[in-house]
């Protein structure tokens, strides 16, 4: 199997220049093809020599994966399916010694949305963290991404040119794959990169406080908190990752940052009709986020087979969400998209994946 230069840091692919005898401004000219004109083939490298193209050619590859699946949405939601070779955990090897990978699929979804495209991609193959309501929490969890899987489905996918916002919010938990999703925002972000503004990221996370810590330190995108429960042992019930990383703890380290500039922290809060949708749930939600600079989202419950909960009605929706605002916590209702074709919140899966729910 080649080696995909897609992902590979600058400093990274002059090691792979100088290692092949190449000159040194091979590295520039190969990063300027990949992140900026974004190729295909190392063929479409026209400035670099065809000696050095061929050389390249025997062991890398550029690495992008193209879609195998697209899904269009009649409010114009586009969602993509993405073969991937994931490494199977336990360091297995094949014979030859080379990591033994399996095949899986994961799913980006474009959201059009005026003169706005955004992105939602997936960072793992399934997900450990095991929420209850989730679609791709049910498969259980596969592998993680490389940084060329998550890239390719910002190159592949038609919208590649007009896309101006991402969430790391499809399938996986980016916490829990972090250095890799750590090193697609460094390469989103620089001006050798895709010259993308931090503002234009947000990442979705269930709180994997760690991981947390250093994303709050080493970027300085947008942040999105899955809390859905303001009580403890409620939330436990639905995530079982309340156990490790206490949305309290969460909260407490996300207080230590600034929030009332540029940089953004929003609260999921999908709505179960009778489990956590009435005052009392909104009023421990306000106390939860006093003081903090932010905004809760309320989203629409897609409903999954063998889950006891329904969404709530959209009037006490309503009701949570001007309760919540009484209380000072700016919040909304999100328009939900893309259901008729399974790409809204919670509903990823992967068609791969399908048969075995
Ligand atoms: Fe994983 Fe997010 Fe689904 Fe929870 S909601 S199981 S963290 S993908």
């Amino acid at each position: 199997m080649k080696i995909k230069l897609l992902g590979l840091l600058p400093s990274e692919i002059e090691s792979v220049v100088l290692e092949e005898g190449l000159p040194r401004f091979t590295a520039k000219q190969i990063v300027d093809w990949l992140y900026h004109k974004k190729v295909r083939s190392i063929d479409e490298m026209t400035n670099l020599s065809k000696v050095a193209r061929e050389k390249l050619s025997e062991k890398y590859e550029v690495g992008v994966t193209a879609y195998a699946g697209l899904a269009e949405s009649s409010d114009g939601t586009k969602k993509y399916l993405f073969p991937v070779e994931i490494a199977r955990p336990g360091g297995w090897k094949n014979l030859d010694g080379t990591p033994a990978t399996e095949k899986s699929a994961v799913e980006a979804v474009m959201i059009p949305d005026e003169d706005r495209a955004t992105l939602c991609v997936s960072s793992q193959s399934g997900c450990r963290m095991g929420c209850k309501f989730c679609m791709t929490g049910r498969q259980g969890f596969h592998g993680n991404l490389s940084a060329a899987d998550i890239l390719s489905q910002f190159i592949a996918v038609d919208e590649s040119d007009k896309l101006t916002n991402t969430v790391f919010m499809g399938m996986g938990e980016p916490l829990d794959n972090y250095d890799t999703v750590k090193r697609v925002i460094d390469i989103l972000t620089a001006e050798w990169g895709f010259g993308w503004s931090p503002k234009r990221i947000t990442l979705s996370t269930i709180g994997v406080i760690p991981n947390l810590r250093r994303y709050l330190d080493e970027t300085r995108c947008h942040l999105a908190v899955s809390l859905h429960n303001p009580f403890p042992e409620e939330r436990y019930a639905m995530m079982p990752v309340q156990k490790a990383w206490n949305i309290r703890d969460v909260l407490e380290l996300i207080r230590k940052y600034d929030f009332t500039g540029q940089r953004r922290v929003s609260f999921e809060y999908t709505m179960f009709a009778g489990y956590n949708d009435d005052k009392r749930h909104a009023d421990a939600l306000a106390r939860l986020l006093s003081g903090l600079e932010c905004r809760v989202n309320l989203i629409r419950f897609h409903k999954i087979p063998d889950f006891p909960y329904d969404c709530s009605p959209t009037p006490v929706m309503e009701v949570f969400r001007d309760r919540l605002c009484r209380s000072g916590v700016t919040t909304t209702i999100r328009a939900s998209r893309g259901e008729d074709i399974l790409a809204a919140c919670g509903m990823l899966a992967g068609e791969h994946n399908k048969k075995n729910q």
